[in-house]
This record gives C-alpha cells, structure tokens and sequence, in this order.
C-alpha cells in the first residue's frame, strides 16, 4: 500500500478552509497520506497577480478566505487535470453549480480507485430526476463518492473555533480491503481536527439532503429577520423547514434515516447555524431591506462567494413540479416564488398557512 495522495477541487470560502484542514492532517500522518496536498483553483487576477501564486507564495488565500494562515504543504495549481493526475482521494468543494462542467473536464482523468468526498450542498435536477451531488459523481466518473456537511461556516472552522462535521461515506463494491483503501477510519484521520470534531457514518442521503435544503429554508429565515420580525419568526421558519427537509428525504431518497436529521452535525446544527451567520440568511436579509433581487445581492454582498440556496430553491421546485407537489411543501415554494416571481416576503406566513401540510 502506498500513502494516500489527496487533491482538493476548489478554493472558495470553504474549499480553501477544508484544503486548509486536510494538509494539517496529510503532514502530521505521512503514514497514511501523501504530505502535499494540491488545491485546484479557478484562476482569476487580484491586483497585478494570479490568485494561484499569490496563494502559492503568501499561503493565504487573499480573496475568498483573507486573514487565514494556510500550510506549506498545500499547493495551489491553476490546471484541473493536472491538480487530480495521481490523486487517491479528491475533495470536492465548489458551488455546485460548476460541477457539471468541472466533471465533464475530469473524464478519462482520474485513476481507476480514486474515491471522492464531496462537501457540496446542492442537488442536480436533469434527465435522472432529483440526484445527490455524490450519486451524480459517481454515475459520471465511475467512483465511489461521500459527502461531508456539518454546522460548519468556514470562517469560524478556518479560524480553527471549534465545530463538529459528519462525513458519510459507503463502502464500494470493489472495496479493495482494510488497510489498503479508503475506509470510514482513513476519512476520521483525514478530516478530523482538534478544532473540527468529525463523526463518521453511512447515511450519505441524509447528510447531504439536510445540507443543500437548509440554504432554502435560510433564506426563508433571512426574508423574516430582514423585515424586522425577530427570532420568533425565524424559530417558525426553521420549524417548518426541518419539517420539510425530512419530508423531502423520505418521500425522495428512501434510504437516508430520519435519525440524522436530529443526530448529527449536518441535520439540525447545520440548519441552526447557517439560518444564524450563514451566507444564505445574509443574502436574504439584504433582499428584504434593499428590495434588490437575490443576484444583485449577492454580487453586492459577497465578493464573488454564493450563496447556494439561490439555485437550490430554484432546483428543489423544478423537481417539486414535475412530481406535481409544489403544495406539499410550502415553504420551500414560497422561497422560490419570493426570489424568482418577485411575491411579497410579508405574505410568508400566509403562504405557509394556506398550504400548510403539517397541520
Ligand atoms: P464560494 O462561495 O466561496 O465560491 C467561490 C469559489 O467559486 C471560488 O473558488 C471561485 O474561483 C469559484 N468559481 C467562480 N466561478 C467559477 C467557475 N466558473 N468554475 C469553477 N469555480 C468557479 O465557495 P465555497 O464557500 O468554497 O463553497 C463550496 C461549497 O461548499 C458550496 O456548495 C457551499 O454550499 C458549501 N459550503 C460552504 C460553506 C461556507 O461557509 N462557505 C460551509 C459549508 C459548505
Ligand atoms: P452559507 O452558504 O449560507 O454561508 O452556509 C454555510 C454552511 O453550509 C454552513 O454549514
């Protein structure tokens, strides 16, 4: 068995902060993991300089996570294919949005047993219907992909405050043997920090349901706090959201256990914190005080960051309408009726109680 050699695709907000994460722990396991760590990043200019060398040689990533120290031993490289050439483990974390366009590039460019963790929150909606991000890698790829999603903004993980995650991954049919391939051990000792307290387990639906559709829910949230209604609204939003959130998992994805939504980092602590500090809530709260749209705010407020739930909302009714179901989820369609269709956010609690299916 040779040491595991890892590949982070992405370097936002928090690709750059889980990069950040997993080199700390590559060096201190050279047992087990390669030292160096590559980062793929979708090169721009800032100032006079490409922010791949500026990361390469300030080792701070000045533009999506400024202030931030990041190991020696994680190395910025501009060109994707290059970035995953001898990787036995690639990281996945870009908006979601990129990602069919990224998978497209990596065909025929990853080694046969390269397994994959994807720390995304999203859904592909196409020909298969509804998709986990990571079913979607592995139906493109031919690889056996998880998920990692937890109450986890970066800014706090980067700063190494402390968090916990959960990290979901099955074994796969060609599982190579203890030992020798990547397992839920090899992931603890990847992922898990002083700082960053990771459970792993196998419910790769549950997690990753829980984490793209609290960016909707979080924007519902955000429209109430923007209109100065307070926490009671907010509480009642999140109420209803989680709701939805575990009636979409078991009437879609089946095989994910409500359990996770309670249990782990990624169900409600996740919902907790990004309807409190999440880029999501922030966006959403600007809408209701500007009256701008979500993507002038989002440009205004974010410096080239996204806030995930802007496409999701979108996502999630597309899906919801071919099913014909749009009514049995009332917030999430109100979410995207506020966003797309330009319906007044006061009418949230109308919107919620006309098609309520909870009561
Ligand atoms: P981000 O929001 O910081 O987005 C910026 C990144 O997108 C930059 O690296 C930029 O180069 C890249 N980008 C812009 N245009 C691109 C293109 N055409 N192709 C490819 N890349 C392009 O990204 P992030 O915060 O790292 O988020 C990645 C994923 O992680 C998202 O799904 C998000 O929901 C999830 N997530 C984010 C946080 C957080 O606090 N930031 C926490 C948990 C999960
Ligand atoms: P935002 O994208 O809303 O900042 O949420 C980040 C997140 O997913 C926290 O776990």
């Amino acid at each position: 068995r040779h040491p595991f050699r890892v590949t982070v695709i992405g370097s936002g907000n928090w690709g750059t902060t889980i990069a950040k994460v997993v080199a700390e722990n590559t060096a201190q396991h050279p047992h087990l993991f390669c030292k160096q760590v590559s980062m793929w990043v979708f090169d721009e200019k800032v100032g006079d300089e490409m922010l791949t060398e500026i990361i390469n040689t300030k080792h701070q990533n000045v533009k999506y996570l400024p202030n931030i120290d990041l190991p020696t031993n994680l190395v910025a490289n501009p060109d994707l294919i290059d970035s995953v050439r001898d990787a036995d483990i690639l990281v996945f974390n870009i908006p979601h949005q990129f990602l069919g366009r990224i998978v497209d590039q990596l065909k025929g460019h990853v080694k046969p047993h390269v397994r994959a963790i994807s720390c995304l929150k999203g859904f592909e909606v196409g020909r298969k219907g509804v998709q986990l991000l990571s079913s979607y890698i592995t139906d493109e790829l031919g690889i056996q992909c998880g998920a990692l999603s937890g109450a986890n903004l970066a800014p706090e993980v980067a700063k190494e405050h402390w968090s916990e995650t959960t990290v979901a991954y099955q074994l796969p049919k060609d599982f190579r043997g203890e030992g020798y391939d990547v397992d839920h051990r090899v992931l603890k000792v990847l992922f898990h920090r002083p700082y960053f307290h990771v459970n792993v387990i196998d419910d790769v639906a549950g997690i990753s349901i829980a984490g793209a559709l609290k960016n909707v829910v979080a924007l519902g949230c955000g429209f109430v706090e923007g209109l100065g209604w307070g926490n009671n609204a907010a509480a009642a939003i999140q109420r209803v959201g989680l709701g939805e959130i575990i009636k979409f998992g078991r009437t879609f994805f089946p095989e994910c256990k409500v359990e996770t939504y309670y249990q782990e980092s990624a169900g409600v602590a996740d919902l907790i914190t990004t309807c409190s500090g999440g880029r999501n809530v922030k966006v959403a709260k600007m809408m209701a005080k500007t009256g701008k749209d979500a993507f002038e705010v989002e440009r205004d407020l974010l410096n080239g960051q996204s806030a995930q739930g802007i496409i999701t909302c979108k996502e999630v009714h597309e899906w919801l309408d071919t099913c014909e179901m749009t009514k049995e989820y009332p917030l999430f369609e109100a979410v995207y009726q506020i966003v797309y269709n330009g319906v007044p956010m006061k009418n949230l609690p109308d919107l919620i109680e006309e098609l309520d299916s909870f009561v």
